[in-house]
């Protein structure tokens, strides 16, 4: 007998039909002789529904006020989802977070877990009970519900495998597994079987879209295998997991691309200590958070001869955040004494992640070759032990994934 945890995603739940077939699948697993806890997400479109509805009332809606209404979205998949079980004939429980004893902070909206207390939950189990629990939401020291952020049922469920000991934690997607890249953009993409943490955290911060951030970090730091499954569909999935020998013969696994980016560049400020922190400082002051920087020493000559030295300061921002970079940038950009501020959000990344880059020389060299033969323009480049980030500009973005997907022969299994 072992003890799954099996989380399932919005797309998973959005209608009662797929609703009643998760319930199935959950039962099944069940009558093989396991302890199962399923683990809902909102139905598919629910969580941003309840967000416009909140906002046609009121520009900024108070935190604590949006956590009770968001709430109810995973409360709703749980009660609606142990009904189906209930419909079947199978012995369930539904458990809002609080109910599951998830415990958080007082941060609304992103809340982050604490600890906690699954006693009731294994009561259910030892009952001969299957228990859903809501995903995405706890409850904080002064009895408020919290939710966790966009996408937080992942936590939710990992956290769960790590206070229940769990043998087992699938999560149910509508994909059916972690790609080499988007198989939207480039036909070749190779579902992978295994991913190492690392490798998956890289991609998910980069763009890769399935899994959330702070699940994968959760599931490193206490050795928590992930299995990403397809939710309607019996194939075998992808296991996120410690990275191994095999792992490392290859220099790249994944490659990925992300056009929510955009980039400003200071000309010609004094290349003097402490420019560059009063710079950043004003852009984290305001919340913003950079993520490439990029500096190129220059020296000019005055009419007598006499020598300055001067820097190009250039960095990357999100999208969102790039009109308001901008002005704080023209507000002070005198002030640094640099002579132009130019902005382009016109830009794309790409990147390559692999663990195996630690230990392969040249990857860097086949990346930039690669680039160069379909004539793309790097304007930026960035690395990490595992991975290299380009800059080029926006058009060019699939072409480069795919370029590089070629490249490093991602369609081939290792
Ligand atoms: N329902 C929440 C969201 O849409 C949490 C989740 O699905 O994981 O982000
Ligand atoms: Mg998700």
């Amino acid at each position: 007998m072992a003890r799954i945890i099996q989380k399932y995603g919005g797309s998973s739940v959005a209608t009662l039909d797929l609703i009643k077939n998760v319930a199935k699948r959950a039962i099944a697993a069940k009558n093989e002789g396991h302890e199962v806890v399923v683990v809902l997400s909102a139905m598919k479109g629910e969580t941003d529904r309840l967000i416009g509805l909140a906002k046609a009332l009121h520009n900024s809606p108070s935190p604590r006020e949006m956590d009770n209404l968001l709430a109810t979205g995973e409360q709703t998949s749980v009660a609606l989802f142990a009904l189906a079980c209930q419909a079947l004939g199978e012995k369930v429980k539904s458990f809002c977070g609080w109910q599951a004893g998830i415990k958080t902070d007082e941060d609304h909206g992103r809340a982050r877990i604490t600890d906690i207390n699954p006693s009731r939950l294994k009561t259910e189990l030892a009952k001969g009970r299957i228990a859903v629990v809501a995903g995405f939401q706890g409850i904080d020291r002064l009895g408020d519900l919290t939710t966790l952020g966009r996408g937080g049922s992942d936590t939710t469920a990992v956290a769960l495998a790590v206070a229940l000991k769990a043998d087992t934690c699938e999560i149910y997607t509508d994909v059916d597994g972690i790609y080499t890249t988007d198989p939207h953009v480039c036909d070749k993409a190779r579902k992978m079987d295994r991913i190492s943490y690392e490798e998956m955290l890289e991609l998910a911060s980069l763009g890769a879209k399935v899994m959330e951030i702070r699940s994968v970090e959760l599931a490193m730091n206490y050795s928590v295998a992930i299995h990403v499954r397809h939710a309607h569909s019996l194939s075998s999935g992808t296991l996120i997991c410690e990275e191994d020998a095999d792992m490392e013969k290859t220099p790249v696994r994944g490659v990925t691309h992300s056009v929510n980016e955009a980039r400003i560049t200071l000309l010609k400020v004094p290349d003097q200590p402490g420019v560059a922190a009063r710079i950043l400082s004003l852009i984290s002051k305001a919340g913003i958070v950079v993520d490439m920087i990029i500096q190129n020493k220059s020296v000019s000559h005055d009419s007598n001869g006499q020598e300055t030295h001067l820097t190009d300061f250039s960095f990357t921002v999100p999208l969102v955040d790039y009109g308001k970079t901008m002005e704080l940038m023209q507000a002070t950009g005198q002030e640094i004494g640099a002579e132009k501020i130019l902005g382009d959000d016109n830009i794309a990344k790409v990147s390559i992640v692999g663990v195996g880059m630690r230990n392969h020389a040249g990857v860097a060299t086949l990346m930039f070759q690669a680039l160069a033969k379909e004539g793309i323009n790097l304007s930026m480049i960035s690395t990490s032990e595992i991975k290299i980030s380009c800059v080029i500009e926006k058009k060019y973005a699939e072409l480069a994934v795919r370029a590089l997907h070629d490249a490093f022969k991602l369609d081939q299994s290792a």
